[in-house]
């Protein structure tokens, strides 16, 4: 909910921390059902859009074993893991108020997460939703949805190296055609 103007999860604003007054209103930027209750469906459907699940790099089969990981490559995307889908993220967002195309922070950031997994090989169909105008191009970085973000997802950061990332991809593309897979 809006508490005082700011985005923040209603379950853990203590009354306590608002001695003079508070004021809480529905979570800003999405349709409101009724009271302080929203319509999340447009963020669940770019949450779809982003394919937020490990799409295989190669096939195995159950008694083929684990897919095994390192420390070091479970460290690369951990961070992003951590979203807890309260759309916080999107209430702060100004870009997402403007432009309600916008895909918007936690659905990068969680396509970041499974596009930075040693297991997954589905960055190439992540990317025609995310490197687009309505995607990675869209954000000014204003890095709200960073700020107030309660499990430090930092989804303003994963959008900035999804930029480089697609910036690198469009360089390869055009300069060095050869080096595509
Ligand atoms: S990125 Fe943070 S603010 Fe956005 S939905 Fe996930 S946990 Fe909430």
């Amino acid at each position: 909910m809006m508490v005082n103007g700011e985005p923040a999860l209603s379950c853990k604003s203590f009354l306590r921390d608002y001695p003079d007054k508070i004021r809480i209103e529905p979570l800003a930027h999405f349709p409101i059902v009724r009271d302080l209750v929203v319509q999340l469906d447009d963020f669940m459907e770019k949450l779809n859009r982003v394919k937020p699940y490990i799409i295989p790099k190669e096939k195995k089969s159950v008694s083929d074993g684990q897919h095994k990981q390192s420390p070091a490559q479970l460290k690369a995307f951990k961070q992003y893991t951590l979203c807890i889908n309260c759309t916080l993220c999107y209430a702060a967002c100004p870009q997402y108020g403007l432009v309600p195309d916008f895909i918007g922070p936690a659905a990068m950031a969680l396509a970041h997460r499974y596009n930075l997994d040693s297991r997954d090989g589905g960055r190439d169909q992540r990317q025609e939703v995310v490197a687009t105008d309505e995607g990675v191009w869209e954000c000014s970085f204003v890095g709200a949805c960073s700020e107030v973000c309660p499990k430090q997802v930092d989804p303003a950061g994963a959008i900035q190296q999804m930029k480089i990332a697609s910036t690198v991809d469009w360089y390869k593309e055009h300069l060095m055609p050869w080096s595509k897979p």
